[in-house]
């Protein structure tokens, strides 16, 4: 506004419209001079992706598939349930990871987002509900691993947390992370209160070095000692996230091993089960694998919990709608 002389507070009025009165267009913002509107709307646009794909799910999931001005595809995710309103945003295009279960990974990392293309995703999902609801939850679990691109996530997340932006309680993100140890502790050394999820998915370091190939560089005592340290230094829980794959990860010595590995620790674990990615060899266990498995956690003195699973007839997990539109991978029968 500066720049092109007009008066600073015009900015201010923008950001108001934008995440406030969820404008998309300049030309609705009724209180900026018109001259200002018609030049805002000439030079610049309110957001820089468009909306590719917009996916409803009969349990009421809304998926997006947003196009980026390089033609480069992200997804983000809203899921409705009772008072919640949980948003699932992504912060790279691929995923460099390589987790050997996940469909984001499969053909490396393309860049990481920006923070307007990480802030657009959580506008664009907002400005779905009607005008009386709101984001109650952001979890950053879309494509991508968030600390990876911790500058730009922080950043996004800063806006969104702002009273110029959604004025967003930082006690409602769960940022969450294949457990990239350096970039744990300079998050906690941030003074922010988001929530952490840790990608553990294996209790020993020989089956996490074959789930999570990272592992291998990183060691899973690193990972469960940065998150020691998460939690002194903010003070917030952990969570570890295990995803649960048949005959693999699903049996009861893991189940012991685990419980065994975070017992003295002030943490919890959500359990994942599986959602099937076409052309992955892996299977989602059976109800009665998934209660014994917590059964064991449990008893063994750890909080645990099982993730239940939303959208799954519209690919809404995990970087499997971008697959399918991009790679033409065909759907499977929904039987
Ligand atoms: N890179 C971050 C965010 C990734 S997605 C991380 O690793 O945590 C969030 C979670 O979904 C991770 O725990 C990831 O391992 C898990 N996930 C990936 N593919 C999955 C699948 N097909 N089924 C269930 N969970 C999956």
């Amino acid at each position: 506004m500066v720049e092109r002389g007009h008066p600073k507070f015009h900015a201010r009025q923008v950001l108001r419209w934008i995440f406030r009165q969820r404008a998309e267009r300049f030309e609705s913002m009724s209180d900026l001079p018109k001259s200002l509107r018609l030049q805002l709307e000439e030079e610049w646009s309110v957001f820089s992706t468009e909306i590719s794909h917009h996916h409803l799910s009969p349990d009421g999931t809304d998926k997006l598939l947003l196009g980026c001005h390089d033609g480069r595809k992200i997804e983000c995710v809203l899921m409705a349930e009772d008072d919640r309103r949980t948003i699932c945003i992504s912060t790279q295009v691929g995923c460099g990871m390589g987790c050997v279960f996940c469909a984001s990974g499969l053909k490396g990392v393309e860049r990481n987002l920006t923070r307007g293309e990480i802030v657009e995703q959580i506008l664009r999902l907002r400005n779905l509900l009607p005008l009386d609801e709101t984001i109650t939850n952001l979890v950053v679990m879309g494509m991508g691993e968030s600390l990876a691109n911790l500058e730009n996530l922080l950043a996004a997340l800063d806006r969104v947390c702002s009273t110029e932006g959604l004025n967003f309680g930082q006690r409602r993100v769960t940022i969450s992370t294949v457990g990239l140890p350096e970039k744990m502790l300079a998050l906690a050394a941030r003074d922010r209160q988001y929530h952490l999820a840790v990608s553990l998915h294996a209790p020993t370091e020989a089956l996490r070095n074959e789930l999570v190939p990272i592992n291998e560089k990183v060691g899973l005592a690193a990972v469960v000692e940065a998150a020691d340290a998460y939690f002194q230094k903010t003070g917030r829980q952990v969570t570890f996230e295990y995803v649960l794959l048949r005959g693999i990860n699903d049996r009861t010595e893991d189940a012991r091993a685990l419980a065994d590995l975070l017992d003295a620790r002030k943490a919890h674990v959500n359990l994942i089960p599986y959602n099937p990615v076409e052309g992955l060899p892996f299977e989602r266990p059976t109800p009665e694998a998934i209660r014994r498995f917590v059964e064991i956690v449990k008893s063994g003195g750890v909080s645990v919990s099982v993730r239940k699973t939303k959208g799954r007839e519209i690919d809404a997990a995990c970087g499997q709608l971008r697959r399918r539109l991009e790679d033409r991978v065909p759907a499977p029968s929904r039987s």
